[in-house]
């Protein structure tokens, strides 16, 4: 490591080939070598010693919603930059809808990233999104460099992001398979949902039950077929009903090229402990019973599930109704979703092995950049967390860096306390300080600085 500008060292570093004693150099911010812990620091190098606090591959989170521009008082890209980076993510991908404009356009993304530019506190891609108009949309966006395009099969909760009908599924589902892209789906079917009991009020139960696991297993049907049927790559986001699994087991065993997501929220909140009126747990589709997340957190341990992200989705608070049906639909968890993970998966017996697993390796692996971020491997971004693994912290909402106070993690005891986070082998975070932003705009095969990499380089 004779060339090494900054060596980190812990006794717990989180490798791809386990946890270890380790000193990890760092040059021109890369990692360069993981090296013996003992091993001399080079003349000139910088060297942070973390003792046993645990460094690990920086979080890379594939499902946020920062909403801006245009709901940029639900959360913007200067928030939520700042909270993933205190939560020990360095790496999210933006979904396409709540901000104004959707990102539906090759236009649209050159605005969304034009307004992302100079706030991003850590790296930041975007996805784009699949309406049932736009089908002559996708291959410019996908030439611009989204990782992949979300289209829901019922509706989305905004009128500017229609869903698409089964032939609009298709269609779309034809077109970016024919150019090698990703369709990412919410799964519900809507058929299902109008024949399910209607619900009003504040009781959760009834929530539920206006959100019944069959619309899931029936819109991941679907798309399993379509699937097969085009030889398409397709992507389940948060998945909640434990239903659908054995259909997904089949569909992976017979070669489908599927992956599946679920969310902290569903892994570690359930439907029976949520009060009446509080909205801050309702998201679609909906936390749903102790039973049903036992199943889930099995086809994790399995791989049925591939991997974990927040899918956090703020609003105002004055959105978060009494009302379950009229409240907005989204969990507010960013910054809270590695402790809210490692707490619920240390107490079933999971290491932060599987946690990095599950929120940075295969994440980086769903948008292909497992070359450069999810692991604490030579050639990868020096982006990484040190967590405190037994720390304990009890979660309040206003100290949060959140643009909207509102999380149905309020109150609960979490473990693993994240000291500092750092990107390209610089500390952009420390005990509540964040540096000035210094995240890249990513794009799905080069990334830039410069916040204009849509004109692709020679
Ligand atoms: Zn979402």
């Amino acid at each position: 490591m004779s060339d090494a500008e900054l060596v980190l060292r812990s006794t717990r570093v989180v490798t791809p080939e386990g946890t270890r004693a380790a000193s990890v150099a760092v040059s021109a911010g890369r990692v360069t070598a993981v090296l013996p812990y003992d091993a001399p620091v080079p003349e000139g190098a910088r060297r942070e010693d973390f003792g046993d606090d645990v460094l690990l591959p920086g979080l890379v989170d594939t499902h946020v919603h920062v909403n801006d521009p245009g709901r940029t008082h639900w959360e913007g890209f200067w928030t939520a930059t700042r909270a993933a980076a205190a939560g020990g993510i360095t790496t999210l991908v933006d979904m396409p809808l709540n901000s104004l404009p959707p990102t539906t356009t090759a236009e649209h993304l050159r605005v969304k990233r034009e307004v992302a530019a100079d706030k991003a506190h850590i790296d930041v891609g975007f996805w784009g999104g699949a309406l049932p108009d736009n089908v002559k949309d996708l291959r410019p966006l996908h030439d611009a460099g989204v990782f992949g395009f979300k289209a829901f099969l019922s509706p989305s909760g905004v009128d500017e992001f229609p869903h698409l009908g089964r032939t609009e599924l298709a269609r779309s589902l034809a077109e970016i398979a024919g150019f090698g892209g990703l369709l990412i789906v919410h799964a519900e079917d809507p058929d299902h949902l109008n024949a399910a009991p209607r619900h009003g009020g504040s009781k959760y139960a009834d929530f539920l039950a206006s959100r019944p696991r069959g619309a899931e297993d029936t819109a991941i049907a679907a798309l399993i077929a379509e699937a097969a049927r085009l030889h398409a790559r397709v992507h389940v986001l948060h998945l909640s009903s434990a239903d659908a699994l054995p259909l997904i087991r089949a569909a992976k065993a017979d070669g489908v090229r599927l992956t599946v997501e679920t969310c902290p929220h569903y892994l570690t909140l359930t439907a029976e402990e949520v009060p009446d009126g509080a909205s801050e747990f309702k998201c679609c589709p909906p936390i749903r019973e102790a039973a049903n997340q036992d199943l889930l957190w099995q086809a994790l341990a399995d791989g049925t599930i591939d991997c974990v992200v927040t899918d956090h989705s703020p609003s105002t608070a004055d959105l978060k109704t009494a009302d379950f049906a009229t409240a907005w639909g989204g969990i507010s968890g960013l910054q809270l979703s590695l402790s809210a993970v490692w707490t619920a998966a240390r107490a079933r017996g999971h290491g932060l092995e599987d946690v990095v697993h599950w929120m940075s390796a295969r994440t980086a692996e769903l948008v292909g950049l497992d070359g450069r971020k999810g692991a604490i491997a030579p050639g990868h971004d020096a982006d990484f967390a040190v967590l405190a693994p037994d720390a304990a912290f009890t979660v309040d909402p206003a100290a949060l860096h959140h643009r909207n106070p509102v999380t149905a993690y309020a109150g609960r005891t979490l473990y693993g306390v994240v000291r500092s986070t750092w990107l390209r082998g610089q500390r952009v975070y420390a005990d509540g300080e964040f540096t000035a932003p210094r995240g890249e705009l990513l794009t799905r095969t080069v990334s830039s600085r410069s916040g204009r990499p849509l004109e692709r380089k020679t």
